[in-house]
Order: structure tokens, then sequence, then C-alpha cells
């Protein structure tokens, strides 16, 4: 079979299959487990001890002034620069941070990606 025939016969067949991708933001699909996705953070058991913050390779949190923990401090996490690498999650002494598989993190603006704040 010459070359043309049998490029013309992937093509047709080709386009008989299934494409690989997906209707992204239409059609949803599950993540892999251990996705480490849109991070979860229960502001009520938070102590404000930073260490968040220093363990964050990617400067995404800092300590801002609050009145809803013992130290008078909060983490504010700047989400879109997350690398998501879990370190914050990983380190935090009362588990109040979880990276969740939400991976809908999109807007118009990079200040529009925010993380789920949990009371
Ligand atoms: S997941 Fe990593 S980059 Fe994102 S806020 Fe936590 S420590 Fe920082
Ligand atoms: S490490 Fe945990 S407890 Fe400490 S400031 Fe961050 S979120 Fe709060």
């Amino acid at each position: 079979m010459g070359l043309i025939p049998k490029i013309l016969k992937e093509v047709f067949k080709k386009t008989a299959e299934k494409p690989f991708t997906i209707h992204y933001p239409f059609v949803d699909i599950k993540p892999v487990e251990g996705y480490r996705g849109r991070i979860r953070w229960k502001v009520s058991g938070c102590i404000g001890c930073g260490m968040c913050a220093t363990v964050c390779p990617a400067n995404a949190i800092v300590m801002i002034p609050s009145e809803r923990t013992k130290t008078k401090k909060e983490p504010q996490f700047i989400h879109y620069k997350c690398i998501f690498c879990g370190l914050c999650a990983e380190h935090c002494p009362t588990k109040v941070i979880e990276l969740t598989q939400d991976y809908h993190l999109y807007g118009f603006n990079k200040e529009d990606i925010k993380i789920e704040v949990v009371e």
C-alpha cells in the first residue's frame, strides 16, 4: 500500500474513534487518588502558629492580624501562587489544612482563585 492510502486509512480510522480529550469544563473528570487541588482551611482549629507560612516554598501564605486565633494572627492564602506541594497541610500541627480534589481553579483574574474556608 502506498503512503497516501496509508495516511488516508489512518485519518478515517482516527475520525471514527472516540477522542482522547474531554469537553472540559462541560464534562467532569474524577481526579486520581492523591490529587492535590484547592486548599480547604478550617478556621476554628487554627492556632495561628504560622508554621504553614514558614514551610510554604512558594510564599503563597502570609500571616495577617486576626481576632480569630490566640496568637492574633492567621494565614492568608494567596492561592494563585500555590504549587500544590502539600507541605502546609503536612506541617500544620492541628491539621486544619487539606488539599482537596477540586481542580476547578480558574477565573478572569488570578485573585479569583480562592481557597475554601470552613468556619
Ligand atoms: S500547598 Fe505548598 S505551595 Fe500551596 S500553600 Fe501549601 S505549602 Fe504553599
Ligand atoms: S499551620 Fe495550621 S494552625 Fe498554624 S497557622 Fe497555619 S493553619 Fe493555623
